[in-house]
């Protein structure tokens, strides 16, 4: 419940409430890392109306609560930004648009960091997202031919 504390905070300090349906919303993403805008409104169903699901996204991204992760030009997944997810990584599958998440290897921060040395003004965050074909998919394409 930590997490519910750190989005309270970040609504009061700029002057919002955590309210039930914000905490609905909010509870979502931490079962399902990375869902669409239509996904969420199917998950939380009837709970919550369908206008005040979306203005609760725009504020969320609004507030760096949420960010957006383009699957095609102009298809996005919603998941929760650093401290509201801990630092991961993603693998998005660009034939079924499954995303798995990812802790990263220990020497990859070792790594941004000795990059990062040779960047003028100060890097503060990185994010890495790998692409491909996940294995259900491989072995589909594979039967298929
Ligand atoms: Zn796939
Ligand atoms: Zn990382």
């Amino acid at each position: 419940m930590q997490s519910l504390t750190l989005l309270e905070t970040r609504l009061v300090d700029h002057g919002q409430s955590l309210t039930h349906a914000r905490k609905l919303i909010f509870l979502l993403f931490t079962n399902q890392p990375y869902i669409s805008v239509d996904q969420v409104l199917s998950l939380i169903g009837t709970n919550v109306n369908r206008a005040t699901i979306y203005r609760t996204i725009a504020l969320f991204e609004g507030l760096d609560i949420l960010s957006r992760l383009y699957v095609t030009r102009d298809t996005y997944l919603l998941s929760l930004r650093e401290p509201f997810a801990s630092h991961h990584h993603v693998f998005l599958c660009t034939h079924c648009f499954e995303v798995t998440t990812f802790s990263e290897p220990a020497f990859l921060p070792d790594a941004l960091s000795a990059a990062s040395k040779k960047i003028e003004g100060s890097v503060y965050s990185h994010e890495l997202v790998l692409r491909g074909v996940c294995a259900r998919c491989h072995t589909g394409a594979q039967t298929k031919t």
